[in-house]
């Protein structure tokens, strides 16, 4: 058969098979093989390399437009100088993933802006990167999904929130919850106790998540599930967001007064700014 009717063939039946990439690389991988003598498998090898890549980029970039994610940081971005007291060690080693197979929790507390959510952020993006389903919301977005579900009778077991491989729960504690939107909370932490990942952010140290979640036994039976298998990450430091502005009011205090003591600087909203958020 002519060459060209061979082509034809091929490029039809490559679009019958859905092989997109393979019909685009095709004549290029086989123009190389020629010139530099490779050899049938090669040849092969080299498209299905092609093909394989190209649907792991499409499944990756389709997963994580839609896991929720606020933006997309990995661990790279992240300048642990800024943080000097947060344990680059622990933080390091939680980007392994084995957590995920041990279906164990991440809780990571402390102030605003000093990098929860990215840090949270960078471990889904590690995961899904992985072949794991990840799932991005916020905690007031879960209790509206929760309640959405429970009105309509539903147990919601089959949705995202539930089923992926890493749930990040963020923002626990920002704003305060119902009584009834607590117990939802609790039974959501108690179906992914030991069978999947959740990782949470919380600006709120543990002795405060009774406050917030109303009654002292259903924040002791949460605690007790979310943090059987659990590494607390707690970073205690200053904001990220006012970065620029620290460097210019201790340069700005230094030279007005050497003397005056050193106050730190940060968000009103929490009485602990360097406290240990992690004692219950
Ligand atoms: P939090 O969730 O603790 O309030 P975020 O993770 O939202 O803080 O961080 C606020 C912003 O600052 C984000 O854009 C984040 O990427 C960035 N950021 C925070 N900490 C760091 C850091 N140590 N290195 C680089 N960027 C950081
Ligand atoms: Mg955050």
């Amino acid at each position: 058969m002519a060459e060209e009717l061979v082509a034809d063939r091929l490029q039809s039946n490559l679009a019958r098979l859905r092989l997109p990439r393979i019909s685009q690389v095709l004549l290029d991988v086989v123009e190389t093989a020629k010139v530099q003598g490779h050899s049938h498998l090669q040849v092969l090898d080299a498209l299905m390399e092609e093909e394989v890549a190209c649907k792991e980029q499409r499944r990756l970039d389709t997963a994580l437009k839609v896991s929720g994610l606020p933006f997309i940081k990995t661990l790279d971005d992240f300048d642990f100088t800024f943080q000097p007291n947060l344990d680059r060690r622990q933080v390091n080693a939680l980007f392994d993933l084995t957590f995920l197979a041990r279906k164990e929790n991440v809780v990571l507390l402390g102030p605003p802006g000093v990098g929860k959510t990215h840090l949270a952020v960078a471990l889904a993006v590690k995961a899904c990167q992985a072949g794991q389903t990840i799932f991005f919301t916020s905690m007031a977005d879960l209790i509206d999904k929760l309640k959405a579900d429970h009105s309509a009778g539903k147990t919601g077991r089959l949705r995202g929130h539930y089923k992926a491989a890493v749930v990040v729960v963020d923002e626990v504690g920002y704003t305060p919850i119902t009584q009834d939107e607590c117990n939802l909370f609790y039974r959501f932490v108690a179906t992914r106790y030991e069978r999947a990942s959740t990782i949470i952010t919380s600006n709120k140290a543990f002795v405060d998540w009774q406050e917030m979640f109303h009654d002292a036994v259903i924040v002791t039976a949460i605690l007790d599930r979310l943090l059987h298998h659990c590494a607390v990450v707690n970073i205690r430091g200053h904001s990220y967001r006012l970065k620029g502005k620290v460097a210019s009011d201790a340069a700005r205090d230094a030279s007005v007064s050497p003397q005056a003591p050193k106050e730190e600087p940060g968000p009103t909203d929490c009485a602990t700014e360097e406290g240990d958020y992690a004692t219950a």
